[in-house]
């Protein structure tokens, strides 16, 4: 693997380089970030903008990804001026409403995969970690998927395939398991310098389920105030706080629903900021390392189960050694391999 420290003030595209091509992926980029402001000039007051900034919509696409009636509550007014405002983000963004499916293919080039740090896992994820997607990875106590956190939090920041340059990343811990000094020996193992490698990685501690969701909408204005510098976000874990504050008879229903408006927020980030969204989970049973054809039990439901793009299942095997095995995915086959977790993070069995 490279070991090329990215440097943050690098622009994402050489400025010498001045092919069609890159001038073409410029202005998709453009497109991608369509500054909010963008309305005053369609007569929208610079009020209004505010508050849809103060609600985490920052680009003309997040205002078309809210619904009218959420746009009603931002606003604090009817549905005339909501539909002002999304009369006006159509105009903005008419020119791109349809494309084509070869255009589209093209936007797709713009995916990036993270590296897990195993070629064995990267391989059963297509790839690594990809963006403009959640990927979710679910199991027992002690199954690595921390490991696997921290460890993408330096591999992100480096360079990797199809002209990937690496970048910053968010986590956001609820389980109060994030170790800076953790960082080092992976930062170590890459020949990264790790107080580099701390410094390009923002943290914040959740308390509680609505401050979890809270906290996505100052993601979104950091991706946005940064745009294009952060490439990765994580929540470790989903679910453990939700758990918590929906624990009474009868409020699963009302856990799910915010759940669900939580899981909704973070797809729409990571299509908004072309980011990869990584998640851990819990399991409501144990399972038995040895079985091979356990039935797995994330928690989260239905909910969960359509939010993630990609689900996978961490089983401890004998020692370091663990098994990841695909659980769901829109075009990958089930399969599962070994890893194991070393002091560099995780790793292939042979490494
Ligand atoms: P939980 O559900 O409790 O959060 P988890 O799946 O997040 O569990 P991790 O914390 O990722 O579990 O993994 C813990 C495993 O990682 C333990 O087996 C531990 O021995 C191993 N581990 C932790 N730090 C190191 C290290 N520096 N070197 C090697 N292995 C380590
Ligand atoms: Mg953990």
């Amino acid at each position: 693997m490279a070991a090329r420290m990215m440097d943050i003030n690098e622009t994402e595209k050489p400025l010498s380089d001045t092919t069609e091509d890159t001038n073409a992926d410029i202005e998709e980029e453009e497109i991608c970030f369509q500054d909010i402001v963008l309305l005053e000039e369609h007569g929208i007051s610079i009020q209004d903008i505010r508050k849809l900034q103060a609600a985490g919509i920052n680009t003309i696409k997040g205002a078309q990804m809210t619904i009218t009636k959420k746009l009603c509550e931002i606003i604090g007014s009817n549905d005339e001026k909501v539909a002002k405002i999304k009369e006006a983000c159509t105009k903005i963004s008419l020119p791109n409403c349809f494309i084509t499916a070869s255009e589209f293919s093209d936007q797709r080039k713009h995916l990036f995969k993270l590296s897990t740090g195993s070629n064995a896992l990267d391989k059963l994820l297509g790839g690594g970690v990809e963006s403009m997607s959640i990927t979710e990875v679910f199991g027992e106590f002690r199954a690595g998927k921390t490991q696997l956190s921290h460890t993408l939090c330096v591999t992100a920041q480096m360079p990797g395939s199809n002209g990937y340059l690496g970048g910053k990343v968010i986590f956001i811990d609820t389980e109060h398991t994030f170790r800076p000094e953790r960082l080092r020996t992976i930062a170590d193992r890459f020949n990264l310098d790790p107080l580099v490698v701390q410094d390009n990685i923002l943290y914040a501690r959740a308390y509680n389920s609505e401050h979890q969701f809270e906290l996505l909408n100052n993601v979104a204005a950091k991706f946005h105030e940064e745009a294009g510098v952060f490439k990765l976000l994580i929540i470790d874990s989903i679910m453990a706080l939700f758990r918590v504050d929906y624990s009474g008879r009868g409020e699963i229903a009302d856990r799910q629903q915010k759940l669900g408006q939580m899981l909704s927020r973070l797809q729409k980030i990571s299509e908004e900021y072309n980011v990869a969204v990584f998640i851990t989970n819990q399991i409501t049973t144990d399972l038995t390392t040895t079985q091979q054809d356990v039935v797995l039990k994330p928690i989260g439901g239905n909910i969960l189960a359509h939010a993630s793009t990609t689900r996978v299942a961490f089983l401890k095997a004998e020692g370091e050694k663990r098994i990841a095995k695909l659980y769901d995915s829109p075009d990958l086959a089930e399969n599962q391999v070994m890893f194991s977790i070393t002091s560099g993070g995780i790793a292939d069995v042979n490494d």
